[in-house]
């Protein structure tokens, strides 16, 4: 495997002013951010976002994330309404998705949005890509820097991998969280499209109601999402005790032994490290060409509920 890339770039100040002039003229670059490394464009610019569609080869049905450097700028778009505000108090900037009603007047590509009438907004918390935000005048719209269906990448060498030097990659290092974004629905009743490393117990404290984990319904009710996801492309058996030697055996917990196919997500048991190493061990498999993956079971509470989504997706046949 290569471990050179000319196409990866170091985030000092005169390539931030090179990045900057890019978004500028509706390019688009691959930025980290603290849960996985993005593919980012002006989300105002239908060029832009038709460019990263085509790059990641994703369904026009499936809407991107807009990500803003605060609340002024978001203002623009969408509705900030009072449930969004006590969440953000608490969360934001962060690993938090909002689905909130877009305005009228609001400049977002309606392509970015699969022409729904709300948009995905996030505030990432990543130093790199909110310096970058500052010094632009539209958010970015920026899905995870992989072909659609594929593994998200955590570091800018597995975004080289995805997509070879067709794009620029800003390196940020190794992502800090390593899954996407916990998304949650403020248009109408509340509810979790997809589950992340903040919890619906969390939110339920902040906002003291019950949110309905609405994800799976979500997940039928939506073509773009049925498809298999976040998926290393060979086959995935859940709930394993034990596994033959020739297949790479996924770990959680110290009882597991230490062998030459095994990847122990955490060896203290704890969700946050599994959470950081599922891609990469992912990646890491697939790059040894292991042809099948088993997988113990991981409890499924706090962030093991979104470690077991990303595994049941990437199980999915
Ligand atoms: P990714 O492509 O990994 O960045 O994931 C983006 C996620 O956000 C997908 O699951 C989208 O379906 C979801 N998403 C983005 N915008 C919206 C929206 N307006 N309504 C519902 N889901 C959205
Ligand atoms: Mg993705």
């Amino acid at each position: 495997m290569k471990n050179f890339y000319s196409n990866i770039i170091k985030p000092n100040p005169k390539n931030l002013n090179k990045i900057i002039k890019i978004l500028k003229k509706d390019g688009i670059i691959s930025l980290p951010t603290e849960t996985v490394y993005g593919l980012a464009g002006n989300a105002y610019s239908k060029i832009s976002i038709r460019k990263i569609f085509n790059v990641k080869k994703r369904s026009k049905k499936n809407p991107l994330i807009v990500h803003y450097y605060n609340l002024k700028d978001a203002k623009k778009d969408v509705v900030l309404d009072k449930r969004f505000h006590k969440i953000f108090n608490k969360f934001g900037p962060g690993p938090l998705t909002f689905i909130l009603k877009k305005k009228q007047s609001s400049r977002i590509n309606p392509i970015a949005c699969a022409n729904l009438k709300t948009v995905g907004v996030r505030f990432p918390k990543n130093k790199i890509i909110r310096k970058i935000l500052k010094d632009l005048s539209f958010p970015l719209a920026m899905p995870s820097a992989n072909k659609s269906s594929s593994i998200s990448p955590v570091k800018a060498t597995d975004v080289a991998e995805e997509f070879g030097n067709k794009i620029k990659i800003v390196d940020g290092g190794v992502s800090k969280i390593g899954i996407e974004s916990t998304v949650l629905n403020l248009d109408g009743k509340i509810s979790i499209l997809r589950p992340g490393i903040i919890t619906s117990t969390q939110l339920e404290k902040i906002l003291k109601i019950k949110i309905n984990l609405k994800y799976n319904q979500k997940i039928i009710k939506s073509p773009g999402s049925l498809r298999k996801h976040y998926s290393p492309g060979i086959p995935i058996y859940l709930n394993k005790k034990k596994c033959p030697k020739e297949f790479a055996f996924i770990t959680f917990g110290f009882k597991y032994p230490v062998t030459r196919n095994s990847f122990n997500l955490s060896r203290k048991s704890n969700l946050n490290e599994a959470a950081k190493n599922l891609y990469k061990f992912f990646r890491l498999i697939k790059n040894k060409g292991y042809k099948k993956i088993y997988v113990v079971k991981i409890p499924n509470k706090g962030i093991g509920f979104a470690i077991n989504d990303r595994l049941k997706r990437a199980a999915k046949k």
